[in-house]
């Protein structure tokens, strides 16, 4: 299937500076989940989420808009990702940890256009507790969400229906709920770009 084609747009601490858009998918995990690979599978361009990889960004709001064919959506039709900052970053001091759930609490609370929030979930290893957190939060705001399973290359496939049992018990879901990915060999990637597509025109 055709990639899903965006671009960047900017970047913000505060969501009161981000421009509105008319729908919008925001994507949301712990660093190091496979985050920026999946926006660059989802694109199928390499570095496109290198820019909210780059210093600096890595703890802002990064938005990107959906184009159509290759042109900027018209107004009134601006479709858009939200590339969140990663939760659990352990280096950081608990001012800063608080003053990014700040800011990323504010963005799921205050957005209007928001039409569904995806967790990432590291395929391998989670839910950790801060994705349990995070989904319990979301739950506690009647928030939309679906848990994406990241990096499944690298589940062996003699444990992936423990694996796959396990995650999705851990995340209180049914596994058909769960959308299981790899970004390095591209195992879910339309499934979830027809997903992504299905949100944003709602
Ligand atoms: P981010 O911090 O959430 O943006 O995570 P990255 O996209 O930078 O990925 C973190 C690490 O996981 C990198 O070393 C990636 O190469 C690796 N990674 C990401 N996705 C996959 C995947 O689907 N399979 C495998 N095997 N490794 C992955």
């Amino acid at each position: 299937m055709a990639s899903l084609n965006f671009e960047f747009v900017q970047s913000a601490d505060k969501v009161g500076q981000l421009p509105p858009t008319d729908t919008e998918v925001a994507v949301v995990g712990r660093s190091n989940v496979g985050k920026s690979s999946l926006i660059n599978a989802l694109a199928n361009r390499r570095k496109l989420a290198h820019v909210s990889n780059t210093p600096g960004r890595t703890r802002l709001l990064n938005l990107f808009q959906l184009l159509d064919g290759n042109r900027a959506a018209l107004p009134g039709n601006r479709r858009a990702i939200m590339d969140l900052p990663g939760y659990g970053y352990a280096t950081a001091s608990k001012q800063m940890r608080y003053s990014w759930a700040a800011m990323i609490e504010d963005y799921l609370l205050e957005r209007e256009s928001l039409v569904m929030v995806v967790v990432l979930v590291d395929g391998l290893v989670g839910p950790t507790s801060l994705d349990k957190d995070m989904l319990e939060w979301l739950r506690s705001h009647g928030l939309p969400h679906t848990v994406v399973a990241t990096k499944h290359d690298k589940v062996k496939s003699s444990k992936r229906s423990k694996r796959v049992k396990d995650l999705s018990a851990g995340c209180q879901l049914d596994p058909g709920d769960i959308v299981w990915v790899s970004s390095a060999k591209g195992t879910g990637i339309d499934k979830l770009r027809s997903l992504v597509r299905s949100w944003l025109e709602d």
